[in-house]
Parts: structure tokens; C-alpha cells; sequence
């Protein structure tokens, strides 16, 4: 896995948990039955993946701290 593909963005797809790619390193600890997968658009691999619940949890994080440092400029 190379952080190249960070940059070039990504494409998320749902699947379901059985297909995950590296279900070992999977981010739900729910048993979700659906899971979010994002292919970086350079290498096409599977670069991330994460159930709907961190997924939310995980963009909330992100925005708040965008909503933050907006607030503080
Ligand atoms: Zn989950």
C-alpha cells in the first residue's frame, strides 16, 4: 500500500462485509453487514475500508475539525 494514491482521490464503493479485501483490517467492530471500500484512482486497489457507522463517525471528525479551523481563521 503507497500513499501515492491519497492524493489523486478516491472512489467509494459499498459492498457487503463478505467482500471485503482485508478483512483483517477492517474499521467496524459491529458486525455491519454492509461495509464502504475506497479505490484510490491511481492504483485502483482497495486503499481503505470502514462500515457505515465509523464512516459517519469518521466525517463528522473531519468536518468538525474543517468547521473549526474556519472558525479560528
Ligand atoms: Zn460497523
Amino acid at each position: 500500500m503507497t500513499l501515492g494514491g491519497f492524493q489523486e482521490g478516491f472512489i467509494a464503493r459499498n459492498v457487503a462485509r463478505e467482500e471485503a479485501r482485508f478483512p483483517q483490517f477492517l474499521i467496524c467492530s459491529h458486525n455491519c453487514k454492509e461495509i464502504i471500500q475506497l479505490i484510490s484512482n491511481v492504483s485502483c486497489e482497495v486503499e481503505f475500508e470502514l462500515c457505515e457507522k465509523e464512516a459517519r463517525k469518521l466525517g463528522e471528525l473531519l468536518i468538525a475539525s474543517v468547521d473549526k479551523k474556519e472558525k479560528e481563521e
